[in-house]
């Protein structure tokens, strides 16, 4: 019995001719197991050069890797996290993990005000920006460092990450987006900057810059190229920032980190802010308890100064909402009419 046949075409296999059923179905099973057997070679190489973390990370007891999520009704999300890894614990049992809620009524003011946080960030060129699986991140490869003075400490800076909505909040209230700037020390511990982002008439150089190019980077182990992005700017003396001692908040949400998060609220419009979003949504693990932590303040600290009117998600303008309204009116007028 002569019927159509798979042959191979560059390594796929395609319908084309006759032959026999026999010859046919072998044919057609070997294309198969060639691309199956490409295919796990290509993952294998691409796990094994990949300089991206991915949406897993390694267990170093069971030597495997584990992948994790900010699903609240997954098994892998940020509720089981300390399960599933015997390292990973301190996501489950810690007493200083982050993020948490930052309520202003619990702040206590410095008296040395912002003496104790400098920032020495040069204006940095060819930086990666790459998709690492949960969120989008900048590699620094170039000399940038903060100084912690109370504790006499230098930090490299790292690379700075996003999650959206923010994961610290303010009175409860989450902002649209937030910004770690990731720090370490020649002794192994870390410093983060974070910086909350509401939606604004206009954004900010360096977000603007990265809006621009986040549509290279759309899924996970994509990159590109930043040829100029300027930090410098980010932090000056007039700054006001909440210290406390917290953790990583991603697996293996390791404690012993150095918290700066920065009262003055970044500025995004709603249309960068939605650029960034997309590619990020929902990468916000859920706030942690305070414990006994205290909420230290530096700077001319006011609660006026941290503007938490905005929250949650980009919010229509002013003219949509108006359109919306009326659209709602239009509707429930018509539906009278019909009954
Ligand atoms: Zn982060």
């Amino acid at each position: 019995m002569k019927r159509v046949c798979y042959r191979r075409f560059h390594g796929f296999a395609v319908a084309g001719g006759t032959c026999s059923t026999a010859e046919g179905i072998h044919i057609f099973i070997a294309t198969m197991l060639r691309q199956l057997l490409l295919l796990t070679l290509s993952v294998a190489v691409f796990a094994s050069v990949s300089p991206f973390p991915g949406p897993g990370a390694k267990c170093p007891s069971t030597n495997q890797t584990i992948i994790w999520n900010y699903n609240a009704s997954s098994d892998a999300g940020p509720s089981h996290w300390g399960d599933l890894c015997p390292e990973w614990i301190a996501c489950k049992t810690g007493q200083r993990q982050t993020p948490i809620d930052i309520p202003l009524s619990f702040i206590i003011t410095h008296p040395t005000a912002n003496l104790n946080l400098k920032t020495s960030y040069t204006t940095l060129q060819e930086q990666m920006f790459f998709n690492d699986g949960h969120t989008v991140q900048v590699n620094i490869n170039q000399t940038s460092f903060i100084t912690v003075t109370e504790a006499a400490s230098k930090y490299q800076f790292l690379q700075f990450h996003f999650h959206s909505p923010s994961e610290h909040t303010i009175d409860s209230n989450h902002y649209p987006l937030e910004v770690h700037l990731v720090h370490k020390s020649a002794d192994g511990s870390f410093a983060v900057l974070g910086y909350l982002v509401k939606q604004d008439t206009y954004t900010e150089g360096f977000l603007q810059t990265l809006s621009k190019k986040i549509h290279e980077i759309p899924q996970y182990g994509n990159s590109t190229l930043i040829s100029s992005l300027n930090l410098t700017d980010l932090f000056n003396q007039h700054d006001n920032y909440v210290h406390y001692n917290g953790s990583f908040t991603t697996p293996p949400c390791t404690e012993s980190v150095k918290w700066f998060v920065h009262t003055r609220v970044l500025s995004a419009t709603r249309e960068d802010l939605n650029t960034l979003i997309t590619a990020m949504a929902n990468t916000n693990r859920p706030t942690q308890g305070l414990y006994n932590r205290t909420l230290v303040q530096y700077g001319l600290y006011t609660p006026e100064a941290v503007d938490i009117k905005t929250s949650g998600r980009p919010t229509a303008t002013t003219s949509e909402a108006v359109a919306i309204r009326v659209a709602a009116v239009m509707i429930v007028f018509l539906a009278s009419l019909m009954l």
